[in-house]
């Protein structure tokens, strides 16, 4: 049976993160599992060139403890890699990233990948996708080591373990599988299928400081004060609503794990799992609406479902912090953006709702409104 390990910690201090992750390896006896000379992939969230302060990307010194850890079993060949949302970045460009996430310093400790050649890999599942194009430095990888920052999500309720996956995509492949798959249901059958390809070894959550509401990028930051660790990334992700008390039924990444049998065997429990937050996880505004769907009757579950995906999407309003950079013009896999006398406009007859704009935009200078969707 997997197992998933839970523990707190109230801060990001080095040598208290750095026992943590200690722990967090041994309970899954990581030192064995590491072949001798291998090239280890660690895969943080860095999805934009925000400050640590903003808990959009996973904490420089969570991924300095774990490369620490790694250090201290023997491990020398380290690689950082992810690759952020948006047009496919130059390697000054990712420079820039890593200065400004705060993990330049860690350069010390690991290779700092700013390379994004790309190969095709069979799906591991392939009932959907045949195959993903995955950027090298984690393809070539012998243990990845998936480290996400937790986090709410607009489209998928919440971001952890197989979300954080998606940055194995280089570049504007991402917004187009938003456009090949615009439903959460689909969209999230391919995030399993992809977690499955990349078959990641390990996977630690920073849940220190995390974001609520509208996340990605543009949420509340909030402390919760936990970390999180499995070697089974699907279980992990079940894990880990439920602790929060987090509707399975609005994560549909989890849904599609168990109808593939990636969870239904169970996990085990460890560490410190009475924890209960002291008050409900904000989640973003759709999700919120659904609230109280789960104590409905069968009957009226499945018409208040039908209604909340059916009549509402979301589309983004630019607010005045915009700067016109573009970033979302280039990223919107519809082109349903364009710059008009010095403001962008939205054409709503292409927009999907997919809010790529919104993880793009390094200004929160992206609201997004709701309209009831014209029935044919
Ligand atoms: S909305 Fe954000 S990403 Fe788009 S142009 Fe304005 S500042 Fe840039
Ligand atoms: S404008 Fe619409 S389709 Fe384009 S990125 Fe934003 S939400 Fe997605």
């Amino acid at each position: 049976m997997d197992k998933c390990v839970v523990l707190k910690a109230e801060s990001y201090d080095d040598s208290l993160l750095f026992d943590i992750v200690r722990r967090h390896f041994e309970q899954h006896d990581i030192k064995s599992k590491i072949p001798s000379g291998a090239r280890v992939l660690l895969k943080p969230n860095l999805v934009v060139d925000k400050d640590a302060a903003f808990s959009v990307t996973t904490n420089p010194h969570f991924v300095y403890a774990v490369a620490r850890n790694l250090k201290e079993i023997g491990v020398e060949d380290i690689t950082v890699a992810d690759c952020p949302g948006g047009a496919l970045l130059l390697f000054s460009e990712m420079e820039a990233v890593y200065q400004k996430t705060g993990y330049s310093f860690l350069s010390e400790y690991a290779k700092l990948n700013t390379e994004f050649d790309s190969s095709d890999v069979l799906s591991a599942d392939g009932s959907v996708n045949k195959s993903f194009n995955i950027i090298n430095a984690i393809k070539d990888a012998d243990y990845i080591i998936n480290i996400p920052k937790l986090k709410t999500h607009n489209m998928t309720c919440i971001t952890a373990g197989v979300k954080n996956l998606f940055g194995s995509i280089p570049g504007l492949q991402k917004p187009a599988f938003h456009a090949k798959y615009p439903a959460v249901k689909d969209f999230s059958n391919m995030l399993v299928e992809l977690a499955q390809t990349v078959g990641a070894d390990f996977t630690i959550i920073d849940a220190i400081d995390i974001m609520e509401g509208d996340g990605p990028t543009n949420g509340k930051k909030r402390h919760l004060g936990l970390t999180f660790s499995s070697c089974d990334v699907f279980s992990l992700d079940a894990f880990i609503i439920d602790l929060l008390g987090i509707p399975e039924d609005f994560v549909a990444t989890v849904s599609a794990s168990k109808q593939k049998n990636l969870i239904n065997k169970g996990y085990e429990v460890i560490g410190d799992i009475d924890f209960r937050p002291e008050k409900p996880i904000l989640l973003p505004s759709g999700f919120s609406a659904k609230s109280g769907i789960g104590k409905l009757t069968a009957k009226a579950k499945t018409t208040a479902e039908k209604l909340s995906s059916y009549v509402l999407i979301k589309y983004p309003k630019m607010n005045e912090r915009c700067v016109l950079c573009k970033k979302c013009v280039v990223t919107c896999p519809k082109k349903a953006l364009s710059v008009k006398e010095e403001s962008i406009v939205l054409d709503k007859k292409k927009c999907i709702g997919c809010l790529c704009c919104d993880e793009v935009c390094p200004n929160a200078a992206v609201d997004i409104r709701k309209k009831i969707k014209t029935k044919k």
